[in-house]
């Protein structure tokens, strides 16, 4: 099943999407006698405990608009927990690139997952832009990741235990600065730029998504540079819950951003980092894609100010 937030009649409503990825029902169309007390809310919505195998409605499916996707999970009860360096041909790259200042620089593979965070406030929509604020657009990256929805809350969860507390699956792109990453030798202010995490298309639900076999790639412009498959991953999700839940009780809602394989604009010599009007699109299997266009924030406020100047005259 999929689920996500649309923007109807210009109010943000929780949908559910079918398989076809071609109409899509509201929420309270499918779940019923469930009445949302927030409307919007997916952690809400999740916490209902709604039974996700219910079948959708055979008749009165809305044709699905993608553009009026906004983010799925806009507001997880706290950051975005990420996980750095888990896919080694990834590792590797980024350790040779020379934009590697962490502590962790000296070896290409950790021997425990790395952990660190970008704030809620980066999240954006499946289909919007990519912001290149002025002073903080010059070594622009993208990193395709699969992010991991937390159902079930929890501490000291096993690795056993792990995916029963997961309840599903976004596509996201971790945005990164990453002159920013280098000069202040640590991933948060890099990361944690205002819309530097695009999210979505929906969350898949864990039947949708077959972790040992589902690619990832990510497209700049409709060139392919990042492919590989979720098993390729150095610590596996069990063990990222497992070792999360190990010093914090997971929360509802929680998200984990599970890391990017090879082929990012570093791993490139010269790198390639993006530019005003690239398109990048982030790919997970059995869940869809995100496609976000870069675009200059200078450019917009030069534009404004000519049409303010041309008004007066
Ligand atoms: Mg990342």
């Amino acid at each position: 099943m999929k689920l996500g937030r649309a923007a109807l009649e210009e109010k943000p409503t929780l949908v559910v999407i079918d398989a076809s990825r071609e109409l899509y029902w509201r929420a309270s169309e499918v779940f019923p006698g469930y009445h949302l007390k927030d409307s919007d809310n997916m952690v809400t919505l999740i916490q209902s405990g709604c039974d996700l195998n219910t079948p959708l409605p055979t008749k009165g499916g809305h044709p699905l608009k993608m553009d009026l996707l906004l983010p799925p999970l806009p507001n997880p009860p706290r950051n975005i927990m990420c996980v750095g360096k888990n896919y080694v041909s990834h590792a590797e790259e980024f350790s040779k690139s020379g934009f590697d200042a962490s502590s962790a620089a000296e070896t290409a593979i950790p021997e425990h997952p790395i952990i660190f965070t970008k704030p809620r406030t980066s999240i954006s929509g499946p289909f919007d832009d990519i912001p290149m604020w002025a002073g903080l657009d010059g070594a622009i990256d993208y990193e395709a990741e699969l992010g991991v929805v937390i159902g079930k809350a929890g501490r000291f969860v096993s690795r056993e235990e792990a995916l029963d507390h997961i309840f599903g699956f976004v596509v996201l792109n971790d945005v990164t600065a990453r002159d920013l990453q280098k000069e202040h030798k640590q991933w948060y202010l890099g990361k944690g730029i205002d819309g530097f995490c695009p999210m979505g298309p929906w969350i898949s639900t864990r039947a949708d998504v077959h972790l040992a076999t589902a690619k990832i790639e990510s497209k700049v412009n409709g060139e392919l540079r990042q492919q590989s498959t979720l098993a390729q991953m150095i610590f596996d999700i069990p063990c990222l819950i497992e070792t999360i839940s190990r010093s914090m009780a997971l929360c509802v809602g929680d998200i984990i951003a599970t890391g990017t394989p090879e082929g990012v604009g570093i791993g490139f010599n010269p790198p390639k980092f993006l530019r005003n009007g690239d398109v990048v699109e982030c790919t997970v299997e059995g869940i869809g894609s995100i496609v976000n266009r870069v675009k200059s924030r200078l450019l917009e406020q030069e534009e404004d100010l000519a049409l303010q100047q041309s008004n007066t005259r």
